[in-house]
């Protein structure tokens, strides 16, 4: 008996310490109110309480205080369309046949034909994948090339809002090429990326914005065709390297609604996307790029979402083939506009983002004995005398279709410039 007593006066006590625990304890926690921590003084004496649980509160009125009433906000969406094109590579063909009476060059003809469909997404970008150089440091073609300043005015004719420059060939005509080709859009007044004139320029994130959504532009490539980065000056061209990359796309990340990257990369003249860039695109995602669009396989590949770390859908175009260029098998004369729509909703404090509508818009560049080089809607083909290429672009087609069933393919007929 006695010992039960004992042991009951015990748990009693155990109970009474735990609740002037609870209560000490609660008294030393910090109180939050209104998002600002308030520490009461650690020498106060006076019974301080916290949530209304002491009995020397002093008394209040009872009068109950109005209930504010939160303001209705409604979200706000902003919408903006992004698209991007492929390999620009001037052979010397389609420079020769840009030569104009008086010993300039106008590309805009090539590009009249698809003029309307470029002019349609709010922002687009192309890779400029031969260096603009110009004439001045000699015009070349394959395998190093140098092309005239003039692609990049009708390319700022066509409506390109960011060109890429990270390719095999920025370093075609070394850092001179780099320099004269920076100095050009710069001139024009043409946004790039990629490539750099210093390692200010290269500092300096390129942000566009559309509708009240920003976008960061960033560029890489895998290699330069085996001429070295010269020594000290790493800012000509930005290299696959993955510190680099994690680094400025975590940075572009916290700084602009969307992250789009652009990846040269792939095996050449391949139609499906190796596991180098599976691997790659899905680290690019966690890191927190929203749109990677590649180039270099001069072919296109698919168009895929791949699931970040954190939830987010992450578009990746594996290859977006050839934009203008003289190679010669149809299915590197098959390029076209890889689209996709951004959508942020605001709703007060709240941001929300997210990708839409993926689609693509398949063109052919037509040219016969190396003259009259022309970009053309694969819609406005006639299916007669083009019955090869629009077989080539049927099996395309499929492919892209069996990797992305949700992709909206355009035919891209009657939309040319009026
Ligand atoms: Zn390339």
């Amino acid at each position: 008996m006695g010992r039960k007593t004992a042991i009951i006066a015990g748990l009693v006590i155990l109970l009474a310490c735990g609740a002037c625990g609870d209560a000490e304890g609660s008294r030393k926690q910090n109180a939050v109110k209104g998002g600002e921590t308030i520490t009461p003084s650690p020498g106060a004496s006076a019974p301080v309480a916290y949530g209304g649980e002491s009995s020397v509160l002093p008394q209040v009125s009872s009068v109950p205080l109005p209930t504010p009433t939160p303001m209705p906000v409604s979200p706000v969406t902003h919408k903006a369309g992004l698209a991007a094109i492929g390999d620009v590579l001037i052979h010397n063909s389609v420079y020769n046949d840009a030569r104009t009476k008086d010993g300039g060059f106008d590309f805009t003809p090539m590009l009249e034909p698809v003029k309307g469909l470029l002019a349609q997404p709010d922002l687009l970008v192309a890779n400029q994948e031969s260096i603009t150089g110009g004439e001045e440091l000699g015009l070349s073609s394959y395998p190093q090339f140098n092309s005239p300043f003039q692609i990049g005015d009708a390319l700022l004719d066509a409506g390109v809002d960011m060109v890429t420059m990270a390719n095999n060939h920025t370093l075609d005509k070394r850092e001179k090429g780099v320099l004269s080709a920076t100095a050009y859009w710069d001139k024009i007044g043409m946004p790039y990326t990629g490539a750099f004139r210093s390692a200010e320029d290269q500092a300096k994130l390129r942000i566009l914005e559309r509708n009240g959504i920003s976008f960061a532009f960033l560029a890489y490539t895998y290699g330069t065709n085996g001429i070295p980065v010269p020594e000290g000056k790493p800012y000509l061209v930005n290299l696959l390297d993955p510190v680099l990359m994690e680094k400025e796309i975590r940075d572009s990340k916290s700084r602009a609604d969307f992250t789009v990257v652009s990846v040269h990369w792939g095996t050449e003249y391949q139609e499906e996307a190796n596991t180098t860039q599976r691997e790659l695109a899905q680290k690019m995602a966690d890191w927190g790029a929203d749109v990677i669009i590649g180039t270099h396989p001069h072919v296109l590949q698919t168009i895929e979402w791949v699931t970040a770390a954190d939830g987010r859908r992450t578009l990746v175009m594996y290859s977006l083939g050839n934009f203008l260029s003289a190679q010669e098998k149809t299915i590197q004369l098959v390029g076209g506009i890889g689209q996709v729509e951004a959508v942020k909703t605001v709703t007060g404090d709240r941001v929300e983002l997210r990708l839409e509508k993926p689609a693509f818009t398949p063109v052919y560049t037509r040219y016969i004995n190396w003259r009259n080089y022309r970009v053309i809607p694969m819609g406005d083909l006639d299916g007669t005398s083009y019955s090869q290429p629009k077989a080539v672009w049927s099996k395309i087609k499929d492919r892209m279709l069996r990797a992305m069933p949700e992709l909206e393919v355009r035919d891209g007929a009657g939309d040319t410039a009026s």
